[in-house]
Parts: C-alpha cells; structure tokens; sequence
C-alpha cells in the first residue's frame, strides 16, 4: 500500500486553503460489478457532506453525458482493464488527472476476472461465449497500464475506510493505511478462528481495515484487501501446505486474484531470505 506522496497532499491543501478553489474529481468505471461505486452511494449524507467540498465534474455511473475535455485534481478508477475501451479509458483519464486513486479489489488485484488467468484462458472463454469470438486478454491490475497514487482495497471498498481516506485527501494528510493483519480485528471481536477449525484461512497474510466482516458471517478471508507489509506469507503457506492439497490452497488464492501477489512475495522473501544468510 502505497503512500500518498506528501507535496500531493501540500498541493491539495494550498488548493483549498488559499486559492479557495474546489478540486476536481472524476469517478469512473471500468469492467466491474460496480460495488465499489454503490458503496460511495451507499454512505448517503456523509458521502453529500464530501461532495459539498468538491467539484465533481464526472461520475459515469450516474451521468448520461459525460464530459470528456476536463482535467481533474483526483480521479478515482474502479473496476479492472479488461477491454481495449477500458485501456483507453484509463490512460486517457490518467493523463488528465494528478492524482488516480484505484477503488477495490477489480483495480488492485485483478479481481474475480483475473481466475482465468490461471486457468485455460481458451476453455473458459469457450465455456462463457462459445461460439461468439472476443479478445481474450490476459487480466492485469490497473497498476500495470499506469501510475497508482493510492489504493482503497477490497472487494467491495468499506464505506469508513473510503470516508476516512477522501476526508483525509481533503485536508491534505498523507494517507497511510494500518498495516494489521485480519486475524487482529476477527479476534479482536471474538469471532472463532477458522483456520484452527480447518478451514484455509488468509486472514494472517490479508490487510486489515474490513472489521473482519466474512469471518462475522463464518466465511473464511479469501484476502479481497490484498497482503499487508511485513506479512509472514512462508509461515502460512507452510502450514496449508502441510495441510491441504495445492489445489485447494490455490483455488482459494485466486478468488480475489491474491494469488500472483502471493507468490511474488514469497519468491522475492526467498531471495532476500538467502541473500542476508
Ligand atoms: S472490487 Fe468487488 S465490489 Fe468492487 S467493483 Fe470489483 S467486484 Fe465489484
Ligand atoms: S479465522 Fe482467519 S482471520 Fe480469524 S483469526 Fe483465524 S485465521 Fe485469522
Ligand atoms: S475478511 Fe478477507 S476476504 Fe473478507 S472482506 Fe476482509 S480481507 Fe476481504
């Protein structure tokens, strides 16, 4: 998770405080359920309060016609890259923007979309469209086509941390997020712990900030929010392995797209691992 950079913020806050201006944002969409954006819907008068502050010139999940010539101070990018459109899309709006703040696990992770990437790409878009031809592109994580300011994780985004995070934006406060692993807030409200029951858990490795909400409803964390810094990736992997077969453990992986991040971080710990030795 990255730091927002802090003359971004002091830019911000110049903006605010001195030129009495308005940022601008944008709110786009790429291939998605468009969760993300119903959660910023969701928060209702708090998320009204937010757009008093602002001046919010695109929002295409609610607007027909939108207004293609603008340059914007944030823009907040939901949804992953899938089709050349979403490409175009999101350069276009990168390069129009300072700041482009990724929204959820489609644009972090790779989301749901990125499972074919681990399966038969050709049998799974056979299985879908049969007949019909499409592009069948390889999913990758919008970091991957441009330059990410920040990321608000999950799938979908929580509604505080969402509120905290354009709060803080506003004010021009570096935004860090906690970097706790899952397991913190699950026990932290008592919630029975999975893992020991059997159940292949990610909540060890998996960053914090969700309150725990699948291991509320008994589901274990498929790790939606992605890893946090410092995780113990070797320890846990270790133990599923010991456990349950690959096939499982990587099924549950590659739910939330997790799995390539995961891998990447025990191979890079490896080698860093050896190079200290
Ligand atoms: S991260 Fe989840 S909720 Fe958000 S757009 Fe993607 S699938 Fe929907
Ligand atoms: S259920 Fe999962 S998140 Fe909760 S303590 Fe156990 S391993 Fe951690
Ligand atoms: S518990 Fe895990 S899968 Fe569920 S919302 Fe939190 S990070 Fe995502």
């Amino acid at each position: 998770m990255k730091k927002l950079k802090k003359e971004k913020g002091i830019y911000l806050y110049k903006m605010l405080k001195n030129k009495k201006l308005k940022p601008r944002i944008a709110i786009i969409g790429l291939t998605s359920c468009e969760g993300c954006q119903f959660v910023m819907l969701d928060q209702g008068k708090r998320f009204l309060n937010w757009l008093k502050k602002v001046e919010l010139d695109e929002f295409r999940l609610l607007e027909d016609q939108p207004m293609p010539d603008k340059n914007y101070d944030i823009c907040f990018v939901e949804g992953n890259p899938v089709t050349a459109e979403n490409i175009k899309l999101l350069k276009e709006m990168r390069q129009r923007s300072k700041f482009l703040v990724v929204l959820g696990n489609c644009a972090a992770l790779g989301g749901v979309w990125e499972l074919k990437n681990y399966q038969n790409k050709k049998r799974v878009i056979r299985q879908v469209y049969q007949s019909m031809r499409v592009p069948n592109p390889d999913i990758k994580e919008v970091n991957n086509f441009v330059k990410v300011d920040l990321t608000i994780p999950g799938c979908p985004i929580d509604g505080d941390e969402l509120m905290e995070i354009i709060h803080q934006l506003l004010i021009a406060k570096p935004v860090r997020l906690p970097q706790n692993p899952v397991c913190e807030e699950c026990q932290m409200r008592g919630y029975e712990c999975l893992l020991q029951k059997g159940e292949i858990c990610l909540g060890p490795i998996s960053l914090a900030g969700c309150k725990a909400v699948c291991l509320k409803s008994k589901q274990a964390c498929w790790g939606c929010r992605g890893l946090f810094e410092g995780a113990q990736i070797k320890n846990l992997m270790t133990y599923l392995l010991n456990n349950f077969s690959r096939e499982q453990v990587y099924r549950v992986m590659e739910v939330f797209g997790a799995r390539d991040s995961i891998m990447g971080q025990l191979r890079s710990d490896e080698v860093n691992g050896n190079k200290s030795r």
